[in-house]
């Protein structure tokens, strides 16, 4: 069994209400993903954003500087977000990561492709309608290889964010056909609270996607869960093989010691669960090769 790979979810778009240890800044991030990557995160993931408001931010300079220190902090690898669900410019939702990779010291490891077009339909029980009349993540073919082939121009390597079974064919699609590694890390995702495009947050949801996970591709998949408390899917990850991608950009965790956990807390109740049945955990090094990175 592979040992257990796990990106730190650091931030998303997020706001503090409910756990004010989000990271905004890119000296809060870096010190958060330091502190992760010491609990045991291999991968670190974030989103840009405005550091007094939080507002999210598409600013290559403000993604730039947060790798640079975030590199200068740990070896963790370093996942941005490629482009929010609102940016259709192709351009615009490449531009950072290409702007990053002019320089060695700011460069993105992993870049995430979303191997699915969403409706971003918002419903939870009491709700009179169902809300997100007018979002959709749009990512048709032609999008998906276009990201893909200029982020491996600049030395990036995709990953695959997964949405349903469908975006599973689509992964071995592309993987047989070049547009993505033969080797890939792909991030299972659930939805909760609220966001109904994905899977349930449910072991039964995570589980339909794992039995689709294509055996014709050296597919390295990871639970993960937007909305709700994946402790329980990682559990289930750890279990069968699988890595976990979790954080409070997904999920503030009030479940996690005094109520308002950092990120390197709930990383190091992942940690908890994996020694409890006896999987190692993979150090950044170690990801880094297993992934096919320089
Ligand atoms: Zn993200």
């Amino acid at each position: 069994m592979d040992r257990l790979m796990i990106d730190a979810r650091l931030n998303e778009y997020t706001f503090r209400e409910r756990n004010p240890n989000i990271p905004f800044s890119p000296e809060e991030i870096a010190r958060d993903a330091a502190a992760c990557c010491d609990a045991g995160a291999s991968i670190v993931h974030y989103h840009a954003r405005d550091p007094e408001t939080g507002s999210p931010s598409s600013d290559p300079l403000l993604y730039a500087e947060t790798a640079r220190q975030i590199r200068g902090a740990c070896d963790a690898m370093i996942m941005p977000t490629l482009g929010a669900n609102t940016v259709t410019d192709l351009d615009e939702r490449i531009g950072h990561i290409e702007f990053m990779a002019k320089d060695n010291a700011t460069r993105a490891d992993l870049a995430p492709l979303d191997l699915a077009s969403i409706s971003l339909g918002m419903w939870h029980e009491g709700m009179a309608e169902v809300g997100g009349d007018d979002l959709v993540y749009y990512n048709s073919v032609g999008i998906l290889k276009a990201l893909a082939a200029r982020a491996r121009a600049v030395g990036v390597l995709p990953m695959a964010a997964i949405w349903n079974i469908g975006s599973l064919r689509v992964l071995e699609a592309f993987a047989h056909t070049g547009v993505l590694p033969q080797t890939i890390f792909a991030e299972l995702f659930t939805t909760e609270g609220g966001l109904i495009a994905g899977h349930p947050g449910t072991r039964r949801g995570l589980q339909a996607l794992v039995d689709f996970v294509p055996d014709s591709v050296d597919c390295l998949w990871a639970a993960a869960c937007y909305g709700a408390n994946a402790l329980d899917l990682a559990e289930s990850a750890i279990e069968q093989g699988g890595h976990v991608a979790i954080g409070l950009g997904d999920y503030p965790y009030p479940e996690i010691g005094t109520g308002q956990p950092t990120n390197a807390e709930v990383i190091a109740a992942v940690v908890e669960i994996a020694h409890r049945k006896g999987r190692e955990v993979a150090t950044p090094e170690e990801t880094r090769a297993r992934l096919g990175a320089e």
